[in-house]
Order: C-alpha cells, then sequence, then structure tokens
C-alpha cells in the first residue's frame, strides 16, 4: 500500500512538469467516470419513461424541473428553479378515437397540444371533408355544412411509404410519376386553399365559428407511421392529430360517400396561468468563480412522443457532464453553470429570460456548450462568427479523445445563429456560445416533435461520447489561462439580399404565453 503511493506520488511529481499530461489525468477520469459508472441509462428512464414528455405549462414540466433539483442534489450539486414567468397550464387526458361506421375500427391519434377537451363521452359526429372551391363566395356559401360535423383539414398523401422506400423499390419511371403526380396534388390543395380565402393556419377558427364538432389533422413527417404533433388552433373544440394511415382511410371513405363516423375521446384539463422555470444548477469556480461556463440544453419538449431526441438527449448529457465534472474536477477554476432551459420550443424563451436577468453572468462567459439535435454523436462545432474561437476552441478540442475528436468537423469563423436553439439567446448578447450538432440518426422525419421521440430511439454509445466530450470542453474551457475573445468577424454579405449581414440583435423572451 504504502510503495503504491510512493509511486504514484512520484508519478504525479514527474506529469506535473507538462501541463497537458496532468490535464490527461483528469481527462482520463473523465472518459472513466462516463464508460464506467454511466447514469444515462438510468437518467432516461426516470426522465422520458416516468415523467413523459415536457410541454410547458404541464404539470409533468413541474415535476421534471423538480426532478433535476432533487438529481443534482443526489450528486452534492447545488440546483434551483428560476421562475422567469407564466403559460397557459394545460394537462393532457386520454385521447381514444374511433370509427363507428361504415365499420368498426379503432384509429391511431392524439389530441393536440392546449386543445379543448371532450366531454368523458365524447363527441360523436360525421366527417366532412374540405370541397374544392372556385373562390371564397363559393366556400362561404358551403361552411355551413360544417355544423355538427369533425372536418379533416389537411391534405390526403400520395403515398405511405417515405421517398427513400421509393428510391430503394420502385422503377425510376414509376418514382417519377408519383413524384409528379405529387406535385400535382400538392398544388391543386394549396391552391384550392388560398381559393377558401383562408390560410392552413386560420381555417380553423373559421370552421369551429361555423360550429364545426372538431377539427382532424394530420401532419405526416414522411417516415412510416409518424406525425408531427405541435398545438392546436381552436378555442372550444378539440383538435385531433390521426397518424397518416388512418387519416387516409377515413378521407378515402368520406371522398366516396361513405359518410364515415367516428367517435372522439380527448379529454384534457386547463390549468390556468402557471409560473414557468429554468433549472440551473453550479459548481463554483474557486480561482475565478465570477467568471462561467455554461452548459445548455433546453429542458421542455412537445408531446407527441415522450421528447426523447428532443431534447432528452441533450439534456442526460448535460446532466452526466455536470456528475463527472463535480466527482473528478470538484473544484474548478471557473464556476461551471448548467442551464436546463423551459419553453424553448416556443421560441427560446428559457434561454432568453436567462440572458435578460443575468447581465452579470453574460459578461463573464468563457463558453457556452449547448446540445439540441438528437441522439447522435457530435460531428460538427462552428465558431459562431467570433473572430478567435478558433484558437481556443481548437485548444481545447485538440485534447478531446482522438475517437471521439475524428468525428467533429469544425467551421471558423462560421455565422451567428439567428435562432433555432438556447446558444443563439447566448450569441446574440455577444457571449461566445456554441452548438454541438449531432448526426442525424433520421432526427427530422422520424423524431423531431413527433409520436416517435421515445427512449427506444436513444442511441446511448453516442449520447455518452457526448457527455465525455462535453465534459472534457467544459474543464477545458475552465481551466484555460485565458479569458475567451468576444471579438465578432465581419460578416459576409448576405446571397440573399445583397446586403452586408449583421449580427442577430438580442430577443425579448415570452414571458407570459399561451393564452
Ligand atoms: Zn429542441
Amino acid at each position: 500500500m504504502f510503495k503504491l503511493k510512493q509511486y504514484l506520488s512520484t508519478a504525479l511529481v514527474l506529469l506535473s512538469v507538462s501541463i497537458s499530461a496532468q490535464d490527461d489525468i483528469v481527462i482520463k477520469e473523465i472518459v472513466k467516470e462516463a464508460n464506467e459508472n454511466s447514469q444515462l441509462e438510468r437518467l432516461g428512464q426516470e426522465l422520458m419513461d416516468g415523467i413523459g414528455p415536457r410541454l410547458v405549462g404541464t404539470p409533468q414540466m413541474k415535476q421534471a424541473h423538480d426532478w433535476a433539483v432533487n438529481t443534482y442534489a443526489e450528486w452534492g450539486i447545488s440546483a434551483h428553479n428560476e421562475s422567469y414567468g407564466t403559460w397557459r397550464g394545460w394537462e393532457r387526458g386520454i385521447t381514444h378515437i374511433d370509427m363507428i361506421s361504415p365499420r368498426v375500427q379503432s384509429l391511431k391519434g392524439t389530441q393536440l397540444a392546449w386543445s379543448p377537451s371532450t366531454s368523458k363521452k365524447g363527441v360523436t359526429a360525421e366527417v366532412v371533408v374540405l370541397p374544392m372551391v372556385n373562390d371564397s363566395v363559393e366556400f362561404a356559401k358551403w361552411l355551413p355544412a360544417v355544423k355538427g360535423k369533425l372536418v379533416m383539414v389537411s391534405k390526403l398523401e400520395m403515398t405511405g411509404r417515405p421517398d427513400y422506400n421509393w428510391e430503394e423499390f420502385a422503377t425510376e419511371e414509376s418514382f417519377e410519376k408519383m413524384k409528379a403526380a405529387r406535385d400535382a396534388a400538392d398544388e391543386a390543395w394549396r391552391a384550392n386553399m388560398e381559393n377558401t380565402g383562408y390560410t392552413s393556419r386560420t381555417i380553423h377558427e373559421a370552421l369551429e365559428n361555423a360550429g364545426a364538432a372538431g377539427i382532424i389533422s394530420s401532419y405526416w413527417s414522411k417516415g412510416f407511421g409518424v406525425s408531427k404533433i405541435f398545438s392546436a388552433r381552436t378555442k372550444n373544440i378539440p383538435t385531433v392529430d390521426l397518424e397518416m394511415e388512418d387519416y387516409s382511410l377515413v378521407y378515402r371513405l368520406a371522398k366516396r360517400g361513405e359518410q364515415p363516423k367516428l367517435t372522439i375521446v380527448a379529454q384534457s384539463k386547463e390549468l390556468g396561468e402557471v409560473p414557468t422555470f429554468n433549472t440551473i444548477a453550479e459548481i463554483k469556480g474557486s480561482e475565478k468563480p465570477e467568471e462561467y461556463v455554461i452548459l445548455s440544453a433546453h429542458f421542455d419538449s412537445w408531446d407527441g412522443g415522450t421528447g426523447a431526441t428532443d431534447n432528452g438527449t441533450g439534456t442526460l448529457v448535460m446532466m452526466e457532464a455536470m456528475r463527472i465534472l463535480k466527482k473528478v474536477y470538484p473544484n474548478p477554476k471557473r464556476t461551471i453553470l448548467v442551464g436546463h432551459w423551459g419553453s424553448e420550443e416556443q421560441g427560446l424563451n428559457g434561454s432568453r429570460a436567462f440572458v435578460e436577468d443575468h447581465p452579470e453572468i453574460i459578461d463573464n462567459v468563457q463558453a457556452v456548450f449547448n446540445q439540441d439535435n438528437g441522439t447522435g454523436r457530435v460531428v460538427r462545432i462552428s465558431g459562431q462568427g467570433f473572430l478567435h474561437a478558433y484558437d481556443y476552441i481548437g485548444r481545447w478540442l485538440s485534447e478531446v479523445p482522438e475517437d471521439i475528436r475524428k468525428h467533429i468537423e469544425t467551421n471558423f469563423p462560421g455565422t451567428p445563429a439567428r435562432g433555432g436553439s438556447d446558444y443563439a439567446s447566448f450569441v446574440a448578447a455577444g457571449a461566445p456560445a456554441f452548438g454541438l450538432s449531432s448526426l442525424s440518426w433520421s432526427y427530422w422525419n422520424y423524431t423531431w416533435h413527433t409520436n416517435r421521440d421515445t427512449y427506444d430511439k436513444i442511441v446511448f454509445d453516442d449520447v455518452r461520447n457526448n457527455a465525455i466530450l462535453t465534459a472534457i470542453l467544459a474543464y477545458m474551457a475552465s481551466e484555460d489561462p485565458e479569458k475567451t475573445s468576444r471579438e465578432k468577424s465581419v460578416l459576409p454579405v448576405s446571397e440573399r439580399t445583397g446586403e452586408q449581414m449583421e449580427w442577430p440583435e438580442k430577443r425579448e423572451p415570452t414571458r407570459r404565453g399561451g393564452f
């Protein structure tokens, strides 16, 4: 025992002559802890399976904030929920949709977020589809026909097969023919919507005012079985999304004059005006506590699935990185703070509020690392227009193990983000903030804001990879002898406008929303 100790302290003395070798000890510990004691699966199950989706204003969102504070407390990290505003409170209940005529079939679909509730018995009514009209007068004449009916407001898809499936199996001629027919049908649908005098957004209100019993939409995400689930636009009648296959079935029956009838039970609760939060946790800096390395990931989600890849995985990365840092690097030089932002999905509201409420932190940001585009390993980092980002990001990345770094393409100085995720809130304030951008894993078609964004889509090896990367970047940014430069590069001339691009401006958060 004694011998081993002596050997170790000699080794440490030898290593400390070289800074990078000393770095290596912490970095090796980060990698070891991430690989041998990973908490990702446990956290993923508690958050996605246990708590579920995290729509702003729902009790589940609040439950998630409390869970994060408690989890940090377990790890000895101080955390709190910071209220920054209010939102329309709402809670999803049971959705059950059945076709009862011309034959019985249970349908796959769900109420849209913030949709008004049906009674327990639900609504039973005939279905109608939007007619083809020549102008708004003709549409206005038809409109009373929706009284007491369920109205289908989305177009009929030409095919339920994703294009990649056609590409693999169709003959070239048949694929081309389908695409041409689809383009023509889409154009006809668009032109007809224009003829009604409404848009696909405003028509909901018109139908509701004309006495419709409910709205049925379908937002196919162009993958097998995938719907994007956003919010309802109705004030008193329910709006549900039917999955593409079932929507198409009912639509075809209605078109053929079979007068399909559905029963929709879509229960939910209005909860009035409720507070919104960011969860903030930090490990205080020992030498420069007033300077901040910020880990960033929005905490909220849409609620068609359980928000596993948007942004459960970004959340897990930041929590796991914090846990590891607290264990192997408990006395950072600078303060390491993590922000789990609320209401990103409605316009970066949580992070914009944080930026507005904490100028003293924003002025002293060493770096912000944000993750928010799925479960994949990080493959891109842009300098976001900061002229010297190459120096420091390059310096920090050089300490990341080769098997992680080799996947990452960098782009310097890059251009500043104007939205998309929370790092844009910090970039707009001139604070060096960067997105850790993931490989897709079919994010756009299969999981982003869809009913298929669930735990089973998480690729834990990639998420582990990202937690290691984030912890090392935070460690390097914290230890860096230099404060990072905020000097902005001269932005290029926009190809679209022909004018020189300007740095994005800070935008105000919505502090009271959803009403
Ligand atoms: Zn997101």
